[in-house]
């Protein structure tokens, strides 16, 4: 299918065009003749799961927005079973500097699925990427015969040198290795770039919504907005500090009256959220809502009606959310760790905390200075136009993939004249 060509009174894909308003005509100019020179190519990523955080929800926009402008490009994920996801988020979490007791038989059960997968994911592209620990062994069982690119998208400032070592077999496979930070570089043979994740202004997530379709959100859920609204949005996990929120906004509450509504998901490769998730429970109160749901519009209309949106991580590769809720508008307290650090710039259009106390404490601030979470959140807004948007993304990807722009002319592939 070239979508394209396809019916003009069908449903429509944002394109690169689409976001001119935004971006500017010449960054689109100059995106469309990079994709030019690489529309021949054929890009195929492999991750872990559908939906349920960032690395999904990246893909599932840019990916979109490439075949827009050209470049075949597909996404196909993983399969699994339980034991094989709960080993992989146990890596995910020592690659974060959590604890691992990575037995031989973790090790086989791993390769073991990757292998199966590799078995009936049949690769005949130009270019391969594969995302995150999940898939990464995929690469021990093809002829290759492209450039294959590993994209990690996790907090690497001090993975688990032990499994960090094991992974290096297979990453050394790579031609190249994409992080999201020059901070998280490692020691290695293959090139590592850098390129950090983005938003797509235009999907159920970020798009504008209507006061009453806000409304709407709230009614069903039956959150109530009599007073100001303190949100995280997040999946269930001990990374993203649900505890501290929660003891960061009782302490906040005893000086100003809020409700606090925490929501999030559970991805389909991390096994420990329903868990995360119930141990939490008890911790409900008429003013701490917390909801296991996945409904984007609830995620967009929290974010626009928010009076503070947090995203307390402990660790965070790089916090989408975060993106998100700025490109609202929102006053943002994000943990001063990884990503975050790049996304918020302190005192200026969010704050980043480093204790529950300190997040409180801005909590109870922002919500007692309207003029303050308005100016912050103009800035928040601006930041993310001109640095987090997908056509940055997709601009960076081309960049990369015409960084191996000799393979493909030696091999026919794309003509690089054009
Ligand atoms: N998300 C969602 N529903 C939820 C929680 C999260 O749709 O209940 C989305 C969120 O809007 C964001 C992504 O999942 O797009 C999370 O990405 P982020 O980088 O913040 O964290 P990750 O889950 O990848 O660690």
């Amino acid at each position: 299918m070239d979508i394209r060509s396809s019916q003009p009174q069908g449903p429509s894909l944002p394109s690169v065009e689409t976001y001119e308003p935004l971006v500017g005509n010449e960054a689109i100019e100059r995106i469309m003749r990079k994709a030019e020179r690489l529309s021949d190519l054929h890009v195929i990523n492999v991750n872990s799961t559908y939906y349920g955080g960032g690395v999904a929800e990246i893909l599932s926009s840019l990916t979109l927005l490439m075949n827009t402008a050209g470049i075949r490009t597909g996404w196909r994920v993983i399969q699994g079973r339980p034991d094989f996801f709960s080993i992989t988020k146990k890596m995910h979490n020592a690659l974060q500097g959590g604890e691992i007791n990575f037995s031989d038989l973790k090790k086989d059960i791993y390769e073991e699925v990757v292998f199966e997968n590799a078995a009936r994911m049949h690769l005949d592209h130009d270019l391969v990427v594969v995302h995150d620990p999940q898939p990464l062994p995929l690469i021990d069982h093809f002829r290759k015969k492209a450039p294959w690119i590993w994209r990690c998208h996790v907090d690497m400032s001090r993975p688990d040198p032990e499994l960090w070592s094991y992974l290096c077999g297979f990453v050394e496979r790579y031609d190249a290795v994409v992080l999201s930070l020059p901070e998280y570089a490692q020691n290695l043979r293959s090139p590592q770039r850098f390129i950090m994740p983005a938003i797509n202004p235009f999907s159920t997530t970020n798009k504008e919504l209507t006061e009453d379709e806000i409304d709407d959100r709230f009614d069903h859920y039956d959150i109530p907005t009599d007073l100001p609204l303190v949100v995280q949005i997040s999946r269930f996990d001990k990374w993203k500090d649900p505890r501290g929120v929660i003891e960061a906004f009782k302490i906040a509450r005893k000086e100003v009256d809020a409700t606090l509504v925490m929501v999030g998901n559970v991805a389909t490769d991390d096994p420990e959220g329903q868990e995360i998730f119930e141990s939490l429970c008890s911790c409900r109160e008429e003013r701490i809502i917390i909801l296991s749901v996945q409904d984007s519009a609830l995620v967009n209309a929290l974010q626009r009606r928010a009076a503070v949106v947090l995203q307390k991580s402990t660790r965070e590769g790089f916090g989408l959310t975060v993106t998100e809720a700025m490109w609202k508008g929102a006053a943002v307290i994000g943990g001063n760790v990884g990503g975050i650090r790049h996304q918020i710039e302190d005192g200026v259009n969010g704050f980043l905390v480093d204790s529950v106390e300190d997040a409180a404490s801005r909590i109870v601030q922002l919500l007692k200075d309207p003029q303050l979470r308005n100016v912050m959140g103009h800035r928040a807004r601006e930041s993310v136009r001109s640095k987090f948007l997908m056509t940055r993304l997709m601009e960076d990807w081309l960049d990369i993939f015409g960084s191996f722009e000799a393979h493909f002319t030696l091999t026919g592939q794309s003509d690089p004249s054009r």
